[in-house]
């Protein structure tokens, strides 16, 4: 899937609590994520390695931006 056609998967509706991309359960620092780093509108949500492989980077770096936004007191962390 490229940009454009994820973030359109993204914003439409189905299941909201698996990964989009692998339907592994998410929990709510991947939704979280997705909202921060795809988009606000987003309805369906991906898990951390996804975002990962989706962004090129790994997922220690996804969860130091959990960790980044969960400290800034961003209400969509735990
Ligand atoms: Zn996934």
């Amino acid at each position: 899937m490229n940009e454009r056609e994820l973030l359109r998967a993204v914003e439409e509706p189905g299941d909201a609590g698996r990964c989009l991309c692998c339907q592994g359960a998410l929990t709510g620092n991947e939704i979280g994520l997705t909202k921060k780093l795809l988009s606000r509108r987003a309805l369906r949500y991906l898990c951390l390695d996804c975002l990962a492989e989706h962004f090129r980077s790994d997922r220690a770096t996804m969860e130091a931006y959990v960790e980044k936004f969960r400290r800034a007191g961003c209400l969509d962390f735990q």
